[in-house]
């Protein structure tokens, strides 16, 4: 299939904002939904709704196996060893939260726990509140001077046998990568249990849990041109044993009584209450469309189109380019020199280019790039020419704009 038969997969890529065509660069904070996605989740809510796992009925028994064949679909997606090992969440957010709360019995007052700096929010602040529950110390894995993580530096940090290294397979900032099988190996060498937040990569390149070799991996649907709502931990399977509940109720025991509980067995055991059906279905839409569309072509259309972003506006002398190299993934970062990022944003939305300024849930980051906040234009498999020359044309306009003298 050609690119633009993709593209026409996306009804809301066909949208207009006042005499301009929608430019959806954001795809970073969520992705468009393909047709497929949003058709699946009408068809459960019209022919197929009823709860799961209490089926005495055909209707429910028909939902189970809807959302227990995406378990096996995400077993082949991530190259998993087992369905047990996939615990669907309600996001990358969630997924970390129920990790860090589950190691909590895990750790002791000093226990290091390294953190990526360039990490987001969902991948640093669990850690900090683990480190409060049991005195454990979080500290950051530096930067080099290209952003992108310091081996050197690493290494010299995981001589103190960390307990726990989290870092991000793709910064959702700047867009670079980490190489997580050789930094995961390197943790593991060192004890450490490794957790890598995968929820920039997951769409954009091919994640094999069992190559990469971490403990945990981590993702969203949303960012995977499936819905909000649900997402993955993926966890080896004695990994996950270990885990204490975070979310305690239903769905997740054995027994109940008064004089006490016992928890039922994975993948249940850390998915308490009713789960996203609906959401998971959707989900499992964006993996077949996944599985259709996304291969070695997919993936050097997306690359060639972040290098035209990325040369396009190299070519400005009034933009400053943050940690931009030719084998990132998803994202490039930039400011326009001696203006505010979110007047940059607004100037482009007025020419109905959507991208992301601020701190993008990495204030860390910011801080280490001396920055209040930034610009951050993002694609996906659906994004064309068209929209880069769109988006350059409008920061060239927005830019003449600035520089008229009032
Ligand atoms: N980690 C990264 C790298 C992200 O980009 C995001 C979403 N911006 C998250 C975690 C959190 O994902 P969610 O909001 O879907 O829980």
């Amino acid at each position: 299939m050609n690119h633009a038969a993709i593209r026409a997969q996306f009804p809301l890529l066909t949208l207009c904002q006042g005499d301009y065509p929608l430019c959806y660069l954001d795809t970073a904070a969520t992705a468009q939904k393909p047709e497929c996605v949003i058709a699946a989740m009408d068809n459960y809510y019209r022919q197929q709704n009823a709860n799961v796992h209490r089926g005495s009925y055909q209707l429910s028994a028909s939902a189970t196996s809807a959302v227990e064949a995406v378990r096996d679909q995400l077993v082949s997606f991530i190259n998993a060893c087992a369905r047990q090992e996939i615990i669907f969440t309600h996001g990358t957010t969630e997924s970390l939260n129920l990790l860090a709360y589950g190691l909590t019995p895990h750790l002791t007052a000093g226990d290091v726990i390294l953190v990526d700096s360039a990490a987001h929010h969902a991948n640093l602040v669990p850690w900090q509140q683990l480190a409060l529950r049991t005195g454990a110390i979080v500290e950051p894995i530096a930067l080099d001077s290209q952003q992108r993580l310091n081996i050197e530096a690493f290494k010299s940090q995981l001589a103190r046998n960390p307990k726990l290294v989290a870092l991000s397979h793709v910064s959702n900032v700047l867009g670079t990568v980490n190489d997580v099988a050789q930094l995961c190996q390197l943790a593991k060498h060192a004890g450490a249990i490794t957790v890598v937040d995968g929820a920039q990569a997951i769409a954009h390149l091919n994640v094999d849990v069992q190559t990469i070799g971490c403990d945990f991996y981590a993702f969203s649907g949303h960012k995977m041109y499936g819905p909000t709502g649900v997402g993955v931990l993926w966890g080896k399977l004695s990994e996950l044993e270990q885990l204490t509940p975070m979310l305690t109720g239903g769905e997740m025991i054995k027994t109940v009584s008064f004089s006490g509980t016992t928890f039922g067995a994975l993948p249940h055991r850390l998915e308490a209450g009713t789960p996203p059906i609906a959401e998971i279905i959707g989900l499992g839409a964006a993996l077949e469309f996944l599985k259709q569309h996304a291969n070695n072509d997919s993936h050097a259309h997306e690359q060639h189109m972040l290098q035209l972003l990325q040369q396009g506006l190299a070519q400005l002398p009034e933009i400053e380019l943050y940690g931009a190299h030719s084998d990132n993934c998803g994202a490039v970062a930039f400011n326009v020199r001696g203006e505010h990022h979110q007047d940059i944003g607004a100037l482009l939305d007025q020419q109905g280019v959507a991208i992301r300024c601020g701190h993008h849930c990495a204030m860390p980051l910011m801080e280490l790039l001396q920055l209040s906040g930034c610009c951050r234009a993002s694609i996906g498999i659906y994004t064309n020419e068209q929209d880069i020359q769109q988006f350059l044309a409008a920061l060239k306009q927005a830019l003449e704009l600035l520089n008229e003298d009032f």
